[in-house]
């Protein structure tokens, strides 16, 4: 059992009240973690102890640099120790975890290497005698809140660019897994940020809108990042609008494979299988739907099907099983909910769907229609859903016939045909003949629509994480006319 601790400028802290919460295990039901149920002046006191160490934003960029790295290797170093808890807190599979922190590892090398990166501009100015200069700056705290699924990866994205461009943060961690959230906390201050740079505070989940409420609206914070449900977001939005701080928001999905008449659909299967089951469908870039044409979709599910009772789900230690359990007994109720209600609507149901405890094997729901739930409703599960279409036109349109925006993916063996229809699908990130689930530290990351706004990763993340300010210096004589 992981005993959980805060951290707060530098220290080891319990709730101020001494509460606590636990997370069980969804498979066992024992306790994997029990962690502070922080009070809304721990909260306070996490964003005062940020706030109270500008001496990270007045480090010299390479030095930044040097502390994000040893982070990064620390975190490649740790990652038995992640790998295990993840599997307790959360339970999905061993490869998962390590997944997280190879691609979290990398997020702290590229974050690094954006310290020197970090550049202005010298504006051509009217004014003579005049120096004009555009110059980004750290903002100060950084609220960064995570969620659970990708846990190492969402946690370490959260603070990486963030503290490459000079600001402290404080994370909110999940209340599903708060251990792994608060050993990013340990893996960033063991490699010397310095205390209070980096603060973690843990909460009981009946208490995160009030905590995360009061986190925004502390002075200090100066901006925030979510990643969670578009319905929290929307939440995030609103608190961040009343208190005029900028949010970026990655949010929900429902990500579209698109498979066009002259598809390889040997290449299409595994790719929805893989982004539609990894991880038992529970990525915000999980493939829920596959929008297919009429003349291959029949062959397409027959294929999918054979490979989908491969994958089988099971306890994340257990003998054979090559997908884990999902995140609980309730998030697997729900999505079989929605596979009895699209059943009783008249969709076929082919695979899997028997369901034990927090277990769910791949379910492929096909001939799916508009009155059924699990047309619009992001499942967050190991279901994918098959719609037929009869031209590109109507695909781009079914396509985008969501709330969401954030991953998709188009196959075609023509590829101008391919960027045609990439071009017109509504989303943040389409990818041609490859799987909606791939993420890779350099890339812009991010979504349009319900799926939120503003991009993690590249250069582009820069601006979230900066103030743009014009600076200028009067070199000789100013006119006035008064
Ligand atoms: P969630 O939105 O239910 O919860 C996220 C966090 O929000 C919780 O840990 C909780 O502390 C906080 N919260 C809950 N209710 C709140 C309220 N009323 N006010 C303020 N804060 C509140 O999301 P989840 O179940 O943890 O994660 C799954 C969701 O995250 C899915 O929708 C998934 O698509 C999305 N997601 C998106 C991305 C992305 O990059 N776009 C990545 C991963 C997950």
């Amino acid at each position: 059992m992981n005993e959980v601790t805060m951290l707060i400028g530098g220290k080891d802290c319990p709730a101020s009240s001494g509460a606590t919460f636990e997370r069980t295990n969804p498979v066992t039901g024992g306790v994997a973690s029990r962690a502070p149920a922080a009070t809304l002046a721990d909260a306070d006191a996490a964003v005062e102890a940020a706030a109270a160490f500008p001496a990270w934003s007045a480090l010299r960029p390479t030095e930044r640099r040097a502390r994000l790295l040893k982070a990064a290797d620390l975190m490649d170093a740790r990652a038995g120790a992640f790998i295990e808890c993840g599997m307790a807190e959360t339970c999905a599979m061993a490869n998962w975890y390590g997944f997280n922190v190879h691609l979290a590892a990398n997020m702290l090398r590229e974050a690094a290497a954006m310290t020197t990166q970090i550049d202005g501009s010298v504006i051509p100015t009217d004014t003579p005698d005049n120096l004009a200069l555009a110059v980004r700056q750290p903002c100060g705290v950084v609220l960064g809140i995570a969620p659970w699924n990708a846990p190492v990866i969402l946690g370490t994205r959260a603070l990486a660019m963030p503290l490459a461009c000079g600001n402290t943060v404080v994370l909110k961690a999940s209340e599903a897994c708060p251990a792994v959230h608060r050993m990013i906390g340990s893996v960033l201050h063991d490699a010397g940020l310095g205390d209070g740079v980096v603060n973690v505070v843990t909460n009981a989940p009946a208490d995160a809108p009030a905590i995360v409420e009061r986190l925004i609206a502390h002075p200090a914070v100066r901006r925030v990042n979510f990643t969670g449900s578009t319905h929290v977001g929307r939440i995030i939005a609103m608190h961040a609008a009343k208190h005029l701080k900028p949010a970026l928001l990655e949010l929900g999905g429902k990500a579209p494979v698109l498979v066009l008449d002259d598809a390889d659909l040997d290449a299409a299967v595994e790719a929805i299988a893989f982004g539609a089951f990894f991880n038992q469908g529970q990525i915000c870039m999980s493939t829920e739907r596959v929008i297919a044409h009429r003349s291959v979709a029949d062959a397409l599910v027959g294929k999918l099907a054979d490979k989908g009772r491969q994958l089988v789900a099971d306890a994340p230690n257990a003998r054979g099983a090559v997908l884990g359990a999902m995140v609980s007994e309730a998030a697997a109720r729900r999505a079989t909910a929605l596979v009895d209600d699209a059943r009783g609507h008249g969709a076929t149901i082919l695979g899997g769907g028997a369901l034990s405890g927090a277990i769910m094997q791949p379910t492929i729901v096909d001939h799916v229609s508009l009155a059924m739930k699990l047309y619009a409703e992001e499942s967050f599960a190991p279901v994918v859903t098959v719609l037929r279409v009869d031209s590109d036109d109507e695909a781009v349109q079914v396509a985008n016939d969501s709330e969401f925006g954030l991953s998709a993916a188009v196959f075609s063996r023509d590829i101008a045909r391919a960027m045609n229809v990439a071009k017109r699908v509504e989303s943040g990130i389409c990818y041609i003949n490859g799987p909606t689930v791939h993420d890779e530290a350099q890339m812009p990351f991010g979504g349009v629509k319900g799926s939120g706004y503003g991009r993690f990763g590249s250069k582009a993340s820069i601006a979230e994480f900066t103030d743009l300010r014009w600076i200028t210096i009067q070199t000789g004589p100013r006119h006035y006319p008064i």
